[in-house]
């Protein structure tokens, strides 16, 4: 079918295609990883006037001390 050079071209070339998707999804994944991590919002309790942070983007979260649900904070 094919002659030994062309199949170990074509052998490379999957391999480096492997390995080069193998490497960008590894690359996507922790570039998500990092950003949902970086990624915070800070919010102030209007009742117990604590200043906390929660992870992603969030447009309310529940005050940890008190329990009551405040809006994001803008700067
Ligand atoms: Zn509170």
């Amino acid at each position: 079918m094919f002659d030994l050079t062309t199949a170990t071209v074509l052998y490379s070339l999957l391999l480096a295609v492997f390995f080069l998707s193998l490497w960008i999804y590894y690359d996507r994944r922790d570039h998500a990883q990092f950003e949902a991590e970086r990624r915070r919002t800070i919010f102030h309790c209007v009742r117990c006037d604590s200043v906390y942070a929660k992870r992603g983007e969030l447009g309310e979260g529940a005050c940890p001390h008190c329990g009551h649900t405040n809006g994001r904070l803008r700067f």
